[in-house]
């Protein structure tokens, strides 16, 4: 099949959708207010599924598929399990590509192959739960030194995937602004404390991934399933409140510090579209202890998404400054795997749910320039980032925009590809 299409954004060298990738949203045309759909970014354009799908256009696809693109979320899709997302994305590469007329030559092919600039994007799934996990060593281990100097790696971190259960209901769209929030505080691990405007407002870099098929409560998910329930990954920025999460952390982890706001990207990359990039892993040091037989699976994978964070304040959006990059690392630092994380999520009998997101934690590597929050990036503000209007950062002022990009460099016969952005403004307290 040729790697060209006849949308021909889509072929300029280094845009983040080629025909090769064709990730899935849910939204909202300019055209057609009041209505969800379905589709997949291709270049500056998204191919609505669900206009197809309302106008008989998908006779090639099974009925269910057909059914599940006329949702107004993604989660009756989410439900079909690989071979249907898999005939799905071979359909749509085979409508999209040069040489294919069929909708190519369509006098009405607007209606179906839309600007994206015209689009209000939201998740791509109703998500009923998220969980967020801490599955990079780089971070616990920067985070752990900083508060406990003698251990910073409790015991137990290289032998289960840590994670909270956090907040479905405050998961935003890209582009949404996020409010400072109050919360409780001390400037003593003792007291007394105060409730105020957080100070301390921090991003986390992060990669979420979408869920498939789940399990019935009470049943254990294999690891050597683990493949078949990963539908795609994401961009997630896990807000904050530095100040607060260290007051009230003890003894059982993250609150309210988490649960004002987290950015999702608009975009779903398939587990499938990553396949030539995929590469066995995570890979461990001499010093790892071997995990669990239910944590083990040899076909595991892990992948070379690059992953940046920039942030622009208002004093350099008013000057016309670009952004400037503050951190740049790798997915592949991270020590758990998404089919590790799913699988202990899961290993009680816990109930998981075709849309359910699990996020990675913050994505840290080894070195300071890879440090995926300001916390480790400036180590708790003793180590402040410089601004390109000359201001300085230990944490996040109002005002401040945070974008996160990741990408997968060319790669063989494969074109780069990239998830987009996640991004957010940060808005005062009020
Ligand atoms: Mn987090």
């Amino acid at each position: 099949m040729s790697r060209k299409s006849w949308v021909e954004s889509a072929n300029v060298a280094g845009c983040d959708f080629p025909l090769a990738h064709l990730p899935w949203g849910r939204f909202e045309r300019a055209d057609m207010p009041g209505a969800w759909h379905l589709g997949v970014a291709i270049g500056d354009r998204a191919l609505d599924m669900t206009a197809l799908a309302d106008a008989g256009l998908c006779k090639g696809l099974d009925e269910g598929v057909r059914n599940a693109l006329r949702q107004p979320a993604l989660n009756a899709f989410l439900s079909l399990g690989r071979p249907a997302w898999s005939q799905t994305r071979a359909w749509m590469q085979r409508l999209l590509s040069d040489a294919e007329p069929a909708l190519r030559d369509r006098s009405d092919r607007d209606r179906f192959v839309v600007r994206r600039d015209q689009l209000r994007m939201a998740l791509a799934s109703d998500v009923g739960d998220y969980t967020d996990f801490y599955a990079s060593i780089h971070h616990a281990t920067n985070v752990g030194s900083m508060f406990r100097p003698d251990n910073p790696l409790l015991p137990n971190w290289r032998h289960l995937p840590v994670g909270y259960h956090g907040r479905a209901s405050t998961l935003v769209p890209s582009g949404t602004a996020v409010r400072r929030p109050f919360g409780q505080t001390s400037a003593t691990d003792n007291g007394p404390p105060a409730f105020g405007p957080c100070r301390l407002l921090d991003y986390e870099l992060e990669v979420g991934v979408v869920l498939g098929p789940g399990n019935t409560q009470g049943e254990r998910i294999d690891i050597a399933t683990a493949r078949e329930r990963l539908f795609g990954i994401c961009l997630v920025n896990d807000w904050s409140a530095r100040d607060v999460q260290k007051w009230e952390y003890v003894p059982l982890g993250p609150f309210t510090a988490k649960n004002f706001s987290t950015s999702v990207g608009s975009w779903i990359t398939p587990i499938e579209a990553l396949e030539p990039w995929l590469e066995p892993g995570p890979v461990r040091d001499a010093a790892a202890p071997e995990n669990l037989p239910y944590l083990r699976w040899k076909d595991d994978f892990t992948f070379d998404l690059k992953l940046q964070v920039l942030i622009r304040s208002a004093l350099m959006r008013e000057r016309g400054l670009p952004a400037m990059q503050v951190s740049l690392g790798s997915y592949r630092d991270m020590y758990w795997s998404f089919a590790q994380m799913l699988t202990h999520h899961a290993s009680t009998g816990c109930a998981m749910r075709p849309g359910d997101l699990l996020a990675s934690g913050t994505v840290s590597g080894p070195t300071p320039e890879s440090r995926g929050c300001l916390l480790e990036r400036t180590w708790r503000g003793s180590e402040p980032i410089t601004l390109p209007d000359g201001t300085q950062r230990k944490f996040l002022e109002d005002g401040d925009e945070v974008i996160l990009r990741g990408w997968l460099d060319a790669r063989g016969d494969a074109p780069r590809i990239g998830l987009g952005e996640c991004s957010g403004v940060v808005l005062p307290a009020i």
